[in-house]
């Protein structure tokens, strides 16, 4: 199985939560909104990604398992 990320920026208003508690998925831009760092999450940095989705509160992020 693997998990790529998909942010929606449209919904992001940059609280950060993301790249603090998955800093090797998600950076920041200039804005500090959401920049997607690796689309396709790598095993090790999963339960994190999982972790920052749950914690977005504008749900700007989604996770798809194939
Ligand atoms: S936690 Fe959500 S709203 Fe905040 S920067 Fe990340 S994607 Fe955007």
């Amino acid at each position: 199985m693997s998990v790529t990320v998909k942010v929606d920026l449209a919904k992001c208003v940059g609280h950060g939560r993301c790249y603090e508690l998955a800093p090797d998925v998600f950076g920041e831009d200039e804005r500090g909104h959401c920049r997607v760092l690796v689309e396709a999450v790598p095993p090790e940095h999963e339960k994190a990604a999982m972790i920052a989705a749950a914690n977005c509160p504008e749900d700007a992020i989604k996770l798809l398992k194939s």
